[in-house]
């Protein structure tokens, strides 16, 4: 339910090169998820890519349709930073599902993407902070805007834990994670299991444990994103990702058309 393509700024993968890589793969059904940053408004055109790569998932998918299922999604970073600008990105498609990530956190003078700053650089009270403000962002982008999966939730650990090796432990936050998580629950959205980590910082986003912890407050919904932004990392991850959701207890994963959960037995 996630993977970008060369209409996101970070990515030069063509969706065909995407779906046969998929196909040799065995996945049967993806959605393609560029980038969309409300932060760009203004100074950059960002409708333009979001639709032609809406505009090319289709006519991909008629190509592809007979051996693979491709979907037409946007995943919109900090959508609650600006409510005009979600509503524009919003109706400029019929998108089978929509993403909603936090990329940047409003906090103080830190306010680039999180990939971007340097965590080695601050002392430990100020990482905890932004892991709080985080947290908070996160929040209020599910009280405030729709979408139908929550992404990669504790992604600064990829860089603070992953990158810079600083070993945060986020039980501190076990309490807003809970918030959170029965926030997913209650609107009926799904938590995301992204997989692009597994291989160089080992461990899901979010971690194993809460995503039992989510399993354990009545959270059944989950999805599967490579977040893949090269053809080669299709699917990476997900026959161990699916295993480790069967172990928790999960019998299923979902997939969205027309922003519709759909249920595949696992
Ligand atoms: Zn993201
Ligand atoms: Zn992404």
């Amino acid at each position: 339910m996630h993977t970008h393509s060369e209409f996101s700024h970070d990515s030069a993968c063509k969706i065909a090169d995407m779906a046969s890589a998929q196909i040799s793969k065995g996945t049967k059904i993806f959605a393609v998820t560029d980038h969309f940053d409300t932060d760009l408004y203004g100074k950059q055109d960002i409708f333009a890519p979001i639709k032609a790569s809406v505009d090319t998932c289709r006519r991909v998918n008629k190509e592809y349709g007979d051996r693979c299922t491709l979907l037409s999604g946007v995943e919109i970073g900090e959508s609650f930073w600006s409510t005009e600008v979600y509503r524009r990105i919003m109706a400029l498609a019929d998108y089978d599902v929509i993403l909603g990530s936090v990329h940047q956190v409003r906090f103080g003078s830190l306010t680039e993407a999180y990939s971007q700053i340097d965590f080695s650089a601050l002392p430990k009270e100020t990482i905890l902070s932004y892991m709080d403000a985080y947290f908070d962002d996160m929040l209020a982008m599910l009280e405030t805007t729709e979408f139908d999966i929550l992404c990669h939730l504790t992604c600064p650990l990829r860089y603070i834990n992953g990158k810079y090796g600083l070993g945060m432990d986020i039980s501190p936050f076990s309490e807003k994670i809970d918030n959170i998580l029965k926030t997913v629950i209650r609107k009926g959205i799904s938590l995301e299991v992204n997989t692009s980590g597994t291989d160089t910082f080992s461990d899901y986003m979010p971690p194993r444990e809460v995503i039992k912890r989510y399993f354990d407050l009545g959270g059944r919904m989950v999805t599967l994103g490579s977040d893949a932004h090269k053809a080669q990392d299709a699917s990476k991850g997900f026959d161990q990702g699916v295993q480790m959701l069967k172990d928790i207890g999960f019998d299923g994963i979902y997939y969205y058309k027309s922003r519709k959960p759909v249920k595949i037995k696992i």
